[in-house]
């Protein structure tokens, strides 16, 4: 069969990530979580204390950044310098900073290169802001993914529990919609919609009746084929 490229983008905690994985396990496709690579980018600035807005020290600090993924008892764990830092890229105060370092020209110029070169050879599904306008424009399937915030929120807020991270459904309200402002507005790759995705709003769907909705435009998009 030919090989598949899914491209996933939409707001903060659309339940992107989870729909991703749906179709990665149902089809056989790798999983290309681009939102980790931007967060284990912010975590290791934040880590070693260096100004994003020194655009010499984040360019620097850009040729220290190495990042890979494995699967770990069936999950995909991130990997920044050879460590595991998949639970950290997800607390607040990366969360807090990673659209202004996401913003920032270098740092995407870096990871879009690692993402298309990801997807050369393989069947993926990819999520993020900009992977069906920027990262795989001829993507077999585009999907814009949308949910009410208030709805996003009290996701958001279960899946940081299940983690074990404690965090106000006030603040996360707040990091979400700070975070679409500064996806959307910024001046390299804002967050919209391509103009060949599909809308799917998922604010009152299951994670199975999401799955199967998105599975049948799969299966239009190979028939077309
Ligand atoms: O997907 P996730 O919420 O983990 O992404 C975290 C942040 O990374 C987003 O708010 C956005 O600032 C940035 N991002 C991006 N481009 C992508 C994926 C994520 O700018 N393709």
């Amino acid at each position: 069969m030919k090989k598949i490229i899914i491209a996933i983008d939409g707001y903060s905690s659309c339940g992107k990530s989870t729909l991703a994985k749906g179709l990665a396990k149902a089809l056989h496709l790798a999983y290309l979580d681009t939102g980790a690579m931007y967060r284990a980018v912010t975590l290791y600035l934040l880590n070693n204390n260096i100004d994003y807005n020194d655009l010499d020290a984040v360019a620097a600090a850009l040729q220290q950044v190495s990042i890979h993924f494995e699967r770990i008892h069936g999950q995909n764990h991130t990997f920044l310098n050879d460590v595991d830092v998949e639970t950290e890229i997800r607390s607040m105060h990366v969360s807090e900073h990673v659209s202004p370092v996401s913003a920032i020209s270098m740092v995407r110029k870096a990871m879009v290169q690692q993402q298309k070169a990801f997807g050369k050879r393989r069947n993926i599904v990819a999520d993020g802001r900009d992977i069906g306008t920027v990262v795989f424009p001829d993507a077999d399937l585009k999907i814009f993914l949308v949910a009410d915030a208030d709805v996003r929120t009290s996701r958001r807020h279960l899946e940081l529990a299940s983690k074990g991270i404690d965090a106000e459904w006030d603040d996360i309200y707040k990091n979400l919609t700070e975070r679409d402002q500064i996806d959307s507005s910024r001046a390299d790759s804002p967050l919209r919609k391509a103009d060949d995705a599909t809308v799917l709003d998922n604010t009152l769907l299951s994670e199975e009746e999401q799955l199967a909705i998105t599975l049948e435009w799969v299966r239009l998009v190979r028939s077309e084929e």
